[in-house]
């Protein structure tokens, strides 16, 4: 049986382990460098609140980055985005405005 203190996540010191570890455990080792602005955006607000029920931007992007909000449009939390590019695809509407950070900023990755 292993023990684990509530809220720390459980990672070795080697890293995470794809076997066995959480995705809150490896998103845990991913250094952020805010850019102070959004490198992430919707093109029309109108198409998400008024022509878009799946939220499609929401369900696939693994860092929780895209949220709905209650006018229909969703919030952009961009200071946690891995730069994975799925919510750019994945928009049925092809209404993501995406672009990478700027002045170098955004995610680090431990093993490269
Ligand atoms: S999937 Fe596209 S159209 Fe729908 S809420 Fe997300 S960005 Fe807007
Ligand atoms: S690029 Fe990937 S991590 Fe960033 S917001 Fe889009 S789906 Fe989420």
């Amino acid at each position: 049986m292993s023990t684990t203190t509530p809220n720390v996540p459980n990672v070795s010191p080697e890293g995470p382990s794809a076997e066995n570890d959480s995705l809150e455990d490896r998103l845990y080792t991913v250094r952020y460098d805010d850019a102070g602005e959004s490198h992430l955006d919707v093109k029309v607000p109108g198409i998400c609140a008024e022509s878009c029920h799946s939220y499609d931007c929401v369900d696939v992007c693994p860092a929780n980055v895209w949220r709905e909000g209650e006018d229909g449009v969703p919030h952009i939390a961009y200071e946690n985005c891995l730069e994975c590019g799925s919510c750019r695809w994945a928009c049925p509407q092809g209404n993501v405005e995406w672009t990478y950070p700027t002045r170098g900023a955004g995610v680090t990755y431990k093993n490269g």
